[in-house]
């Protein structure tokens, strides 16, 4: 299977997608994972993308596009999270579908209203030892330790007030047009993202299994 995942910043578009690639051994396709990655290991890419990523814009498209060729070319049933976010990504990526002879079978729209996704996203951490996400709104988090390892709970440098801002504009203007994209060819869903992760996981999993 082949699936997108869209959505606005914080609606639970990564938590969700990871845990339905691991639950139908799918492959995961997270671009933003993907920029991190390099930010962190401070290749090129990573050192070209660093202040993009921190004032809350976009990569331009044809880095994108290239980073997902290299991606989507390996992989037979993957997950996109975060790509495309760009009417011009969404056709470039139906055109590498038809170099490459596949095609998407779902396109996930989870929907959170943008008031619900900012306090989301000011309330993640994650631990850099164990890995682990929580939210203060959901998770019980203590003197910002994790649960789990006890290791220091840091936020992505990304999720500061302003830059959050500056990504539900880029979202609104140049993301969320995708919607109709996907609504005329007819494979989009629509799911409701508020409520507990595991009722969206629910929902999510019912929509999938119904496209079979
Ligand atoms: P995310 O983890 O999906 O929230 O992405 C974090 C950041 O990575 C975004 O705010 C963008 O700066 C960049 N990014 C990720 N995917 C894309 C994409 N498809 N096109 C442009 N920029 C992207």
């Amino acid at each position: 299977m082949i699936c997108i995942f869209l959505g606005a910043p914080g609606s639970g578009k990564g938590t969700q997608a990871k845990k339905v690639c691991a639950s139908r051994g799918m492959a995961y396709i997270g671009t933003g994972e993907i920029l991190r990655e390099n930010v962190a290991a401070g290749t090129e890419l990573g050192k070209r993308v660093q202040v993009i990523l921190e004032a809350g814009h976009l990569v331009d498209d044809d880095t994108m596009i290239a980073i997902i060729e290299e991606k989507i070319k390996i992989e037979n049933s993957f997950l996109m999270d975060g790509f495309p976010r760009t009417v011009r990504q969404a056709e470039a990526l139906g055109e590498l579908f038809e170099k490459y002879g596949k095609k998407v079978d779902a396109v996930i729209f989870l929907d959170v209203d943008s008031e619900e996704v900012t306090k989301r996203i000011l309330g993640r951490f994650s631990c850099p030892s164990c890995g682990k996400d929580y939210n203060v709104h959901i998770d019980d988090i203590k003197d910002k330790r994790c649960p789990v390892c006890g290791g220091e709970l840091l936020q992505r440098s990304d999720d500061t007030e302003e830059t959050v801002r500056e990504r539900i504009e880029e979202y609104s203007r140049k993301t969320a047009p995708l919607k109709e994209f996907y609504e005329k060819k007819n494979i989009l869903i629509n799911v409701g993202g508020t409520g507990s992760p595991s009722e969206i996981f629910e929902r999510i999993t019912e929509a999938l299994d119904n496209k079979n």
